[in-house]
């Protein structure tokens, strides 16, 4: 597996990031350069590089991740609204943190799903 990146940092609270939460599975924080009025970021605390990483031991993280995100889209005040959840893989997916991320978008309409 590849080495750690900045977000294992930030989920042991080494570097002082706001924590919009935390529990023994995932960590939620504001992604630093927000693309959208919305951006947030959902974490496995156990390091994985990319979903081609991950195993059937961590089903019960991937989908924690799911129900974080319906929560703090609730509390973002964007969940009648609507919103998209993007986990990138890889070069091709745009990944560029090899730690896994669930990315939390909204608070303004979304438009098409891809722009090549
Ligand atoms: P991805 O391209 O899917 O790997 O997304 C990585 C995301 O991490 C980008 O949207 C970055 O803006 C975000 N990011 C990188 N460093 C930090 C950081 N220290 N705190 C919060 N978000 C970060």
């Amino acid at each position: 597996m590849s080495e750690e990146t900045i977000f294992s940092k930030i989920i042991r609270q080494e570097i002082p990031t706001p924590l919009l939460y935390q529990d023994e599975l995932v960590t939620a924080f504001r992604d630093v350069a927000p693309r959208v009025d919305s951006h947030i970021l959902i974490v496995p605390n156990k390091h994985i590089a990319t979903i081609n990483d991950v195993t059937s031991e961590d089903e019960l993280t991937l989908g924690r991740m799911i129900t974080v995100a319906k929560k703090l889209a609730k509390e973002e005040g964007i969940d009648e609204k609507g919103y998209r959840l993007i986990i990138n893989c890889n070069n091709d997916g745009g990944q560029e943190v090899y730690h896994i991320h669930m990315h939390l978008l909204g608070g303004q309409p979304l438009g098409a799903m891809l722009s090549l």
